[in-house]
């Protein structure tokens, strides 16, 4: 952390979520990376994370990150993970930061590899329920416990001005809305289009429209695309659920830097086709996207998942 902070945002090296698109590289996956308060995170770094970086104007530094958080341990979150904290850490010669993990991810299939781990200065198990205090005024939290098949953690930050949850891999959970209320800025990976596939254990884009409409941030963000979601057009999608819900939406692109807090002109430009509550775009400024739920948020019982 240096004097002069830089500019509180959020980069996203990738937006890529499944294993088609991170396969064909149709989307990068090379995560995220956040500045709060000087204090750099980046979040699953999957494959091809560190060349992402390096490549990206202006350079994302790995030797100036100050932790790394990974919230599963499946390839497009953490394939790069041991390239990272190489990175990070002079080769192992400069130990410092801290990584972030579920237990699972550092043990049973450790997607740091174990001589790694030992680079770092501090390993921190997460938990569901935690709380990790990361620089004055910045916290990291884990409220919830995922279902997606491994030990997996969506994520809340707090820093000054602006408070961020990332609702990761999961299959839908009644408990979502609670654990992500209140932010300003709800990102939300939104893997397929539709979910409700037990097989899969992602959220689809009607997860993600049911989940913005309850949470009501400034700004949603959707990202983690999966090839349904390529193919229809993130954008597309995310202009539709704007319109429906009222909650300005963004589709996250390869490379974006979203400043922090988000000003209300990237909120406003989300909106730009869509209705405000209550009224209705002329036609010719509507979205047209022909995107629709396959359930309506809110109505129908979910009890057969
Ligand atoms: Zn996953």
């Amino acid at each position: 952390m240096t004097a002069a902070a830089p500019p509180d945002q959020l980069k996203f090296l990738g937006t890529a979520g499944a294993r088609h698109v991170v396969a064909t590289q149709l989307r990068h996956s090379g995560g995220l990376v956040y500045t709060l308060s000087g204090f750099r995170l980046w979040v699953d770094p999957g494959p091809g994370a560190l060349v992402r970086a390096l490549a990206s104007r202006p350079k994302v530094d790995p030797a100036r990150m100050d932790a790394l958080l990974i919230t599963h341990r499946h390839l497009d979150h953490a394939g790069d993970a041991t390239a990272v904290v190489e990175a990070m850490t002079g080769g192992g010669f400069a130990p410092r930061a801290t990584l972030f993990a579920p237990s699972d991810a550092l043990e049973e299939d450790a997607v740091v590899f174990r001589y790694a781990q030992g680079f770092v200065r501090d390993v921190q198990r997460l938990r569901e329920g935690g709380s990790y205090p990361l620089a004055p005024g910045v916290t990291l939290a884990t409220p919830l416990a995922h279902d997606h098949g491994v030990e997996t953690y969506g994520y809340r930050l707090h820093a000054p001005g602006c408070t961020i949850g990332h609702v990761v891999d999961t299959f839908w959970l009644d408990a979502l809305p609670d654990a992500y209320a209140a932010v300003d800025v709800l990102l939300v990976n939104t893997t397929r289009l539709a979910g409700g596939d037990r097989r899969l254990l992602h959220l689809g884009a009607d997860d993600a429209e049911r989940l913005i409409a309850a949470v009501r941030p400034r700004l949603a963000v959707l990202t983690h695309f999966g090839m349904q979601l390529v193919r229809q057009g993130p954008e597309r999608v995310a202009l539709a659920i704007a319109e429906r819900t009222g909650v300005p939406t963004l589709a996250a692109r390869d490379g974006q830097a979203l400043p922090l807090p988000p000003p209300a002109a990237v909120a406003a430009s989300s909106t730009l086709a869509c209705s405000t509550p209550g009224t209705r775009p002329p036609p010719s400024a509507r979205c047209g996207c022909s995107f629709r739920p396959r359930r309506r948020a809110h109505t129908a019982p979910r009890g057969r998942w």
